[in-house]
């Protein structure tokens, strides 16, 4: 793994944390130096696994619970704040969705025109399995469930990896195409997964899996070729890729192509490890499950599910035809909020 740099920023607005009172009363109040009460600007140093937080006066703060992923999140928040505004002290892991956004145009590659039914168009192992496992997890087509799943994991590992987030994060000099490129290789490494072992529900399969399935060597160069099919409209399909990212896979050379399969698997086992590593995980003796680190964020998270990263969402509909639009777009615009 690449040797990490230093990693030093300033957070120039006030810090809120949250505290309880007595009687049950919360407050949120700036992070204060115990020794001058000065609020900001914090310096932050994230050297290996130690962080370093300096008060306005130079004195250095001595909360040893802020943890490089807390400081990560946080770099996060101040690179992409509105100047002036107090920022939430990141209160888990992952709390904060670190995962970078691409502005541009998030139109999904639409489904061939054909005479017939398009349902044809998927054959019919994969249509049924579609079917099944839409109802096994309420209102979302599989697809979009399998890129909700690739964000969680995307939001635990970023934090949680000095490597990936120096890669992967703006704020650290990171690429943010190949974030955002990572993310979508782990979502489509989990449709097929689910595709391939004919699962009865995303959210229960084992990480191994995607990882064996998906993104082994052998394997992982058929990923750029995916193109999953997913109800959009009442009997309508869209392919659930994105026009630009089937671009940006076409345009790939073979080692830029490879290095996002490196990096989803990379971002996979991290999100693994932090799970088996998180004192509040009860594991049963199972294998790690994607619904594991869904239910680790789960705990600390505030923006649910959110698509705003891969697709515009204007109609979504389940293969029952029932919308799914509204639930949707209120938690987009809510998250966009919360993330801003
Ligand atoms: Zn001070």
């Amino acid at each position: 793994m690449a040797e990490t740099a230093e990693q030093s920023f300033v957070c120039p607005d006030d810090l809120l944390v949250e505290r309880w009172l007595p009687g049950f009363k919360r407050l949120s109040l700036p992070l204060d130096c115990e020794r001058c009460g000065a609020t900001s600007p914090y310096t932050f140093r994230i050297a290996g696994a130690e962080v370093n937080v300096l008060c306005p006066r130079g004195h250095r703060y001595t909360a040893d619970v802020i943890q490089p992923p807390a400081a990560r999140q946080i770099q996060h928040l101040v690179h992409t704040r509105r100047p002036g505004r107090p920022l939430p002290f990141p209160s888990g892991p992952g709390a904060v969705c670190t995962m970078p956004v691409l502005r541009e145009r998030r139109a999904l590659l639409p489904a061939p025109t054909k005479t017939g039914r398009q349902r044809d168009l998927l054959d019919e192992a994969g249509w049924r399995w579609s079917r099944r496992i839409e109802r096994d997890f309420g209102d979302w087509p599989a697809s979009l469930q399998a890129y909700a799943l690739a964000r969680h994991v995307m939001a635990l590992a970023l934090p949680h990896s000095a490597d990936l987030w120096q890669r992967l994060h703006p704020a650290a000099g990171g690429n943010t195409i190949d974030a955002h490129m990572t993310a979508v290789v782990i979502g489509l490494a989990i449709d097929e997964t689910g595709r391939h072992t004919n699962a009865s529900s995303l959210r229960r399969m084992a990480i191994q899996d995607v990882l064996d399935l998906a993104l082994a060597p052998d394997v992982a160069p058929a990923l750029r070729d995916a193109r999953p099919l997913t109800p959009y409209h009442p009997g309508r399909f869209m392919y659930a890729v994105r026009r630009l990212d089937v671009a940006r896979f076409e345009a790939a050379d073979p080692d830029r192509y490879d290095s996002w399969c490196r990096l989803a698997a990379q971002a996979l086992g991290c999100a693994q490890e932090t799970v088996l590593n998180d004192p509040t995980t009860t594991l049963f003796g199972q294998a790690v499950r994607l619904a594991d680190i869904s239910e680790l964020l789960g705990r600390h998270w505030q923006h649910v599910e959110c698509l705003q990263w891969h697709h515009t969402i204007d109609s979504a509909f389940n293969s029952h035809g029932q919308r799914v639009h509204f639930a949707l777009a209120r938690w987009w615009d809510w998250s966009v909020r919360r993330v801003r």
